[in-house]
């Protein structure tokens, strides 16, 4: 495996995504779907929101589904036709899961891959395993993206504190260290601006251990600062014939969350289409069955993926409203075997996160704001940071919009509930 962003470069000429393929996927990624019946039935490993917005899709082509989710009642079981009530690497449970279905999809990347793969003789997996597995792993994953031709920020991979004092030599600072696996939401992550910064990193609770054994050292990834505008996502899906993108959005996060999404992005029509190209080669080099959203920073010098995730996602939510086609219609159509087309937007739009802590103020709130699309994923348990549901708005001008929601004072920070 490649371990820097040159040596993955200098692949690129190579067959997309051959490592990765022939060292790693059992069950290939469909090349072609084939047609599933009404009645069919669609089992989702995963019962949160992004399974329960599939499973609405799924039903109203017909299709039964089926939810592997340890909570039960979960958001997706509550519009599904039933639930396995399990661990998601439970194997026996997926197993049953499998029998139970035709087709198995999934709503998050930490799925045990090989579990799938145990079960790809008595279930189509269209979207297949070799995706998970690239985007499981930071390293894998940049190493795809780039045998793609699609510039990531420089990177160079870590093992030990005595690589990382010589890689970040090479890649400068400041420079971002992240866990290859299982980081998330900002977690496992460390920006290194100074060369003081590497003590925090010997120090610190993921990397370090007081002086004690190196081997603790995670495999890590180090990457140059994107001195970046704004973040970004595009969103592509397909059935591994046929590849179409939505348009590029505007993203802002708080606390490394989604907060607010505008689309389309107010870009120039060449980054646009910069957007569109690098989502088309990477689905191609997936042989995409299903959908993928490559989180991008948006750069003076163009556009530069950040990381990619194998499912619907937060940022693709406004095509609900907004387009003709949603990121989940397309996200069931592409995994069952239904006919394409390039999605249309249909007006721009301001999506924006409900969290725990602002339920009951939108709750208040929304009998004064008929604009407002608002959508709740039933869950229960209103936690602080909990994504509960969304808000999406369709307007002319999508910065006025999220100044009008902003004007709420919902979405205001609390600082005693910040602490919690
Ligand atoms: P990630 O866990 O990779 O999604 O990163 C979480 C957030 O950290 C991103 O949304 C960015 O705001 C920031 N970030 C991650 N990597 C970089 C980078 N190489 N340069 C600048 N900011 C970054």
């Amino acid at each position: 495996m490649p371990t820097s962003s040159e040596a993955a470069q200098s692949q690129a000429a190579q067959a997309q995504s051959s490592q990765i393929k022939s060292s790693q996927a059992k069950s290939e990624t469909a090349s072609s779907v084939p047609y599933l019946k009404p009645g069919a039935a669609i089992g989702i490993v995963g019962g949160g929101q992004l399974g329960r917005m599939m499973a609405l899709s799924a039903k109203y082509m017909g299709f039964r589904i089926g939810i592997l989710d340890p909570t039960e009642d979960c958001p997706a079981a509550q519009v599904g036709d039933f639930q396995i009530v399990s661990d998601y690497d439970d194997r026996e449970a997926i197993k049953q899961l499998a029998e139970r279905c035709d087709v198995l999809t999934y709503e998050f990347e930490n799925v045990d891959a090989d579990a799938l793969d145990n079960v790809a003789d008595i279930v189509a997996i269209p979207q297949g395993t070799e995706i998970l597995r690239a985007t499981q792993d930071r390293i894998a994953e940049k190493t795809f993206i780039n045998s793609c031709g699609v510039k990531t920020a420089r990177w160079e991979s870590v093992e030990s504190f005595e690589e990382l004092s010589e890689k970040i030599e090479k890649i400068g600072y400041p420079a971002v260290l992240k866990t290859s696996r299982g980081g998330y939401d900002g977690h496992g992550q460390q920006v290194l601006k100074t060369p003081e910064d590497l003590e925090t990193v010997r120090t610190s609770d993921v990397w370090g251990n007081a002086g004690q054994s190196e081997k603790k050292f995670p495999v890590s990834i180090l990457e140059g600062f994107v001195d970046f505008k704004f973040e970004a996502s595009v969103t592509v899906f397909g059935d591994g014939e046929e590849y179409f993108a939505f348009p590029l959005v505007k993203n802002v996060h708080k606390n490394n969350i989604l907060h607010t999404t505008s689309a389309p992005a107010e870009v120039s029509d060449e980054i646009a289409r910069q957007a569109e190209n690098l989502a088309l080669k990477l689905a191609q080099g997936f042989k995409l069955a299903g959908t993928v959203t490559a989180e991008l920073f948006v750069t003076s010098d163009g556009l530069v993926v950040n990381e990619l995730a194998p499912r619907p996602h937060n940022s693709a939510h406004y095509t609900i409203e907004a387009c003709d086609m949603d990121q989940f219609d397309a996200h069931i159509r592409s995994i069952a075997g239904r006919p394409l087309r390039r999605p249309k937007l249909l007006s721009p739009a301001v999506m924006i996160n409900v969290l725990g802590q602002h339920c009951e103020a939108v709750c208040a709130q929304t009998p004064e704001h008929p604009e407002w699309n608002v959508h709740d994923y039933g869950k229960t348990d209103a936690k602080y940071n909990r994504k509960m549901g969304h808000i999406t708005v369709l307007t002319e001008n999508p910065a006025r919009a999220v100044r009008d929601l902003e004007l709420t004072g919902i979405w205001e920070e609390r600082e005693d509930k910040a602490a919690n």
